[in-house]
């Protein structure tokens, strides 16, 4: 199987001495959308981070395509992966359509104009992460949740082939969460992978082809959605405030039976949630 980034015995240490990554073996390959769940504090942002070369790596290795990375220019990394970090420092006073066109960067020379190529991966990125009416409009004057798909949409038109989404879901209503995550799903194809850093259980039960667990800055557990997502893995990580059930998949069902695991933060006292399979129809 071909595999598009690799590390072995990844570990992170920050300057304060915070070990925040420790032997951490991860492959990625095309057409996988892998959803990295733990709690805070787990490691996850540090992982992409690391992965996108935004850190140094101070144990282990991460190849591409089995090449070493480490003497990588910005520019050459950028046209491979993408990183789309969970919110924005400073608001840059740009429009929508001239921040997300930042993402061609790596694709123009200094100071070259922009081609015809760039402005179609402009105005694709800016269509499927539906910004095409706030194309004008200042950054700054925007909603949270509209933010954070321009940041997905600048690293779309940057046509990388793994993207590296740390919680793009955090701020966006229902509708755009799906609509986020939909979008993730169509961009895992043949070339390309996207790695997603989410607290969302369920919207992992729905759209990872594979769940890697951290805690503690190592990999936990790294499987299927119903090997992950199941009380015996997550208890250990989690606590036992998670409450467990299913919901029917009629059709393109991966696992068992056709099931998808739900997987529910409850209150404690009550202790007659969920007790059984949720009855629901197909998704
Ligand atoms: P997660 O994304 O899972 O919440 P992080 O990767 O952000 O976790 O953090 C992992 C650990 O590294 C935590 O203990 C956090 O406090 C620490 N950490 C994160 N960023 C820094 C930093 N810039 N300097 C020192 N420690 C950090």
């Amino acid at each position: 199987m071909v595999v598009l980034i690799e590390s072995s015995g990844l570990g992170h240490t920050y300057p304060g001495g915070v070990e925040a990554l420790a032997d951490l073996d991860l492959s990625i390959s095309p057409g996988e959308v892998v959803c990295i769940l733990g709690p805070n504090g787990a490691g996850k942002s540090t992982l992409l981070k690391a992965l996108a070369g935004l850190l140094p790596i101070t144990a282990g290795s991460v190849t591409w395509r089995g090449e070493a990375m480490e003497a990588w220019a910005p520019r050459h990394r950028a046209r491979r992966l993408a990183f789309v970090p969970q919110s924005l420092m400073a608001l840059p006073e740009v429009t929508v359509r001239t921040f997300v066109a930042q993402g061609r960067y790596s694709h123009q020379g200094v100071f070259a104009r922009a081609t015809p190529e760039d402005r179609q991966a402009v105005d694709q990125a800016m269509s499927q992460a539906d910004l095409v009416d706030l194309a004008a409009r200042p950054l700054p004057e925007l909603s949270g949740g509209q933010r954070q798909r321009c940041l997905v949409a600048r690293a779309l038109a940057q046509q990388a082939d793994l993207l590296l989404i740390d919680e793009p879901t955090n701020a966006l209503d229902p509708e755009h969460q799906i609509a986020v995550f939909e979008l993730i799903e169509s961009l895992a194809h043949e070339e390309r992978a996207v790695a997603v850093v989410t607290h969302d259980l369920n919207l992992a039960s729905q759209f990872a082809s594979r769940i890697v667990l951290m805690d503690g800055g190592r990999k936990v557990a790294d499987g299927t959605v119903n090997e992950v997502l199941q009380r015996s893995v997550l208890e250990p990580v989690y606590g036992s405030g998670l409450r467990y059930s299913s919901w029917r998949v009629e059709e393109g069902a991966e696992g068992k039976n056709g099931e998808r695991p739900i997987v529910l933060p409850w209150r404690s006292s009550d202790s007659s949630a969920l007790s059984g399979p949720v009855d629901g129809g197909g998704a």
